[in-house]
């Protein structure tokens, strides 16, 4: 601790206003801010009034030091100048320790000493020993006021720090008004989106219930639709072939002989049933594959078989010597895990369509491995599908409108697609007006 900046006896009630005064001019010589001084002083005159009475007064010292971090505090002792009932002191209002950083009882060369400490701001100026004498001579000029003045002062204090602490409160109030307006902003949000999200729930769950019974709805319909075809198909194919039986009866050599015109019109007859016997199978084969009747027989199949039986069974069906049937033959190993029955028949279908529709160029049926997937392709150099009749093709029934309409039932397509769903795979088609199509069947490789 630097030598003392003032020091003063405590003896009488006076005294008590003395050192008041004092400690706010020390305090506000060594740079403490106005509060802090007001705070010191109000210490210094609890504790000045404690020691009088507990005993008789003390030798008050006031001082600086500087500490090792950088810290400066000014320094007030108060040395009682009778010994503290058992060496201790507490401050009769509890507070007091609050108005400084430290307060307490120490033993100074065997003498016991209340001690109060209060921390310099930084922004003072530097306690050098000139500065330090400045301030003494600065404290020495000052001469102690009245008991008057001093009280004039702490009032004036009072009044200033009430001053303080209302308006402290009005902020209080006005931040706390705000904060439950904002309370009660964000609540009512909270409220609008819990009900919001509350309704679109219920939205959701009317619509996913709708759309379970819509697609019960379909299934149901979809069902009754396989039933009824099934059983149509199946009722016309025994009538259908008895008239395809007797039109060839009637036409048989050993019969009566017809005259030209009744042989062209059993002729008609008979083509026309055909053309009904194709479509009552063809629809009760879809049929049978909608309705999940077809059991895949799954088996290690070498495609170079089955393309050969297509090379061998389509040949004959070629139309015309400016198309040429182009069957390539898969490089081995070719085996694919797959049911060789259904396999042929869509191929055959997708084949039996590029023959049909191709006036020249070629038909080409070819298989390429990747990765684990086998892509087997028939491309035609034929008439080819407009784009936006690209899904249309796969409808039950549907047929491009147009002059290429070379007969047919318009259930070739979807059926060959089922069928390759059924097979675990997928039946694409990339076409364009004019430029020829290409379906292609996609298979993995093992089945799965
Ligand atoms: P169908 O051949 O019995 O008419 P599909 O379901 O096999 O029935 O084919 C549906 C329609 O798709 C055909 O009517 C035809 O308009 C079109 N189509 C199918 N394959 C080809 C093709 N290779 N080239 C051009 N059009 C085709």
């Amino acid at each position: 601790m630097s030598a003392p900046l003032l020091q003063m006896p405590l003896r009488v009630e006076r005294d008590i206003f003395v050192l008041r005064q004092r400690g706010r001019e020390v305090a506000a010589v060594v740079g403490l801010e106005h509060q802090d001084q007001v705070r010191l002083a109000t210490a210094l005159s609890e504790v000045a009034r404690d020691l009088l009475l507990t005993v008789g007064g003390a030798d008050v010292v006031f001082a600086v030091t500087g500490t090792a971090d950088g810290q400066r505090h000014l320094w007030v002792d108060l040395a009682p100048v009778g010994p503290l009932p058992d060496g201790r002191y507490e401050p009769q209002s509890g507070a007091v320790a609050r108005l400084v950083d430290r307060l307490s009882v120490v033993a100074i060369d065997g003498d016991t000493v209340v001690r109060m400490s209060r921390r310099v701001p930084v922004t003072a100026q530097a306690f050098t020993p000139e500065r330090l004498a400045e301030l003494r001579a600065q404290l020495d000029t000052s001469a102690p006021g009245t008991v008057e003045e001093e009280l004039a002062t702490q009032n004036s204090q009072l009044i200033t720090a009430l001053d303080e602490v209302r308006s402290q409160r009005d902020e209080l109030a006005r931040l706390n008004e705000e904060l439950e307006q904002t309370n009660r902003g964000v609540l009512a949000l909270y409220h609008q989106l819990t009900d919001e999200l509350e309704e679109t729930n219920r939205g959701v769950v009317a619509l996913y219930a709708e759309l379970d019974e819509k697609s019960a709805q379909l299934r149901a319909a979809s069902e009754s639709k396989t039933r009824f075809l099934a059983n149509v198909s199946h009722e016309l194919r025994a009538p259908v072939t008895a008239i395809i039986g007797l039109a060839r009866l009637l036409n048989d050599s050993a019969s009566d002989p017809l005259t030209e015109e009744q042989e062209r019109q059993v002729g008609l007859i008979r083509s026309s049933a055909s053309d009904l016997l194709t479509l009552v199978n063809e629809l009760l084969d879809l049929a049978k594959a909608e309705s999940g009747r077809i059991e895949p027989e799954w088996a290690e199949v070498d495609l170079r078989t089955v393309f050969g039986q297509l090379r061998g069974t389509l040949r004959a069906l070629r139309t015309g010597p400016e198309v040429d049937l182009v069957v390539e033959d898969p490089a081995p190993p070719a085996t694919v895990r797959t049911d060789e029955v259904l396999l042929a028949q869509v191929l055959r279908n997708l084949l039996h369509n590029g023959l049909k529709f191709t006036a020249r160029g070629e038909v080409r049926l070819r298989a390429e491995r990747r990765a684990g997937t086998w892509r087997l392709s028939v491309s035609d150099t034929g008439p080819g599908i407009p784009a936006e009749q690209h899904e249309r093709v796969f409808e039950e029934f549907y047929q491009v409108p147009g002059p290429t309409r070379v007969g047919g039932t318009g259930l070739g397509l979807p059926y060959a697609r089922r069928l390759v769903t059924l097979l675990g795979g997928t039946l694409e088609m990339a076409s364009e007006s004019g430029r020829g199509s290409t379906f292609t069947v996609s298979l993995p490789a093992d089945g799965t």
